[in-house]
């Protein structure tokens, strides 16, 4: 273990001078950097009421892991796909129901003024929620895609969901005229898109501190990028309750929940200032 690295025990609650002093080492490691990027997950939204995938109350750890040949599915037959995407299967009633009504947290907020204060460069979340552009965050790549948007899988062209006529199942392109529109959410067993995925490799190599927010740190290729940014000899800082199979690369650990310890980095930089 590195000499310094301020680690807090993930099985209590972090007594507030460690947490404090994990805060002030972020905050000094996100003042020196040139480009700050955020990579975040599921835990970020956590507290805005949308639950997780893995970690002690995610919907894989509570009902088991999924079926992984969603995207076979929609190639094999896209308009049944469609047709399917009205009802909405019962294993994601809980997470779509919780993504309708979510509105953003603190963290999704901090992560805002992170960036207006021009200490944040740019955010790869893996989250479909819209949550970071409801909060007013500007620079985002999705690597997952947005569950308010449509996308042409030929020409990955994409528009909000509200409003695209959708007169024939599947519906096709309006740009390329014959490649067929899905949701942009990206599927089990569906390629990133190549857009997406060459921003998110054009950040890591810029990248020289790297926020690891509410991600369990196990789907690639997002798995990749913190490790990318360390052996390119930049700084790593994540912010989980939980430990995760990055935990022990980080430089600094937040063990708190990303709305406590996105804000409480937000307000040392803006005290440091
Ligand atoms: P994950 O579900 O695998 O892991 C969530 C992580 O968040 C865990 O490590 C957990 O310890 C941590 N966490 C829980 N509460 C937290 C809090 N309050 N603050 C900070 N961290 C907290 O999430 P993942 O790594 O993003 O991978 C799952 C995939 O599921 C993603 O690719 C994403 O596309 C999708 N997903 C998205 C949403 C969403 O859009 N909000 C929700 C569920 C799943
Ligand atoms: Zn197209």
């Amino acid at each position: 273990m590195d000499e310094g690295r301020a680690i807090i025990s993930p099985r209590r609650r972090p007594p507030l001078p460690e947490l404090d002093r994990a805060i002030e080492e972020a905050a000094r490691l996100i003042a020196g950097s040139r480009h700050v990027v955020s990579l975040v997950g599921a835990g970020l939204s956590a507290e805005s009421g949308v639950p997780t995938f893995r970690g002690p109350e995610g919907l894989w750890t509570k009902h088991g892991e999924p079926d992984l040949r969603d995207y076979d599915r929609f190639v094999e037959d896209p308009k049944r796909w469609w047709e399917m995407r009205q009802e909405r299967g019962s294993r994601f009633a809980e997470l779509a129901q919780a993504l309708d009504t979510a509105v953003p947290n603190d963290g999704h907020f901090a992560l805002r003024d992170l960036e207006e204060m021009g200490r944040l460069k740019h955010i790869i979340t893996q989250n479909i929620d819209n949550l970071h552009q409801i909060a007013g965050s500007q620079a985002i790549t999705e690597i997952h895609g947005n569950r308010t948007k449509l996308r042409c899988v030929a020409c990955n062209h994409r528009w909000p969901y509200e409003g695209f006529p959708i007169d024939e199942l599947p519906p096709k392109c309006p740009d390329c005229t014959n490649g067929i529109v899905k949701g942009d959410t990206v599927m089990f067993g569906e390629p990133i898109p190549r857009d997406a995925l060459d921003e998110c490799i054009n950040q890591t190599r810029r990248c020289d501190c790297m926020l690891l927010i509410g991600t369990s740190a196990v789907v690639y290729p997002a798995a990749q990028f913190p490790v990318d940014v360390k052996n390119g000899g930049g700084v790593l800082i994540e912010v989980n309750p939980n430990e995760t199979p990055l935990t022990g690369l980080c430089d600094v650990v937040l063990r708190a929940s990303a709305g406590e310890a996105l804000t409480g980095v937000v307000e040392r930089l803006q005290t440091s200032a």
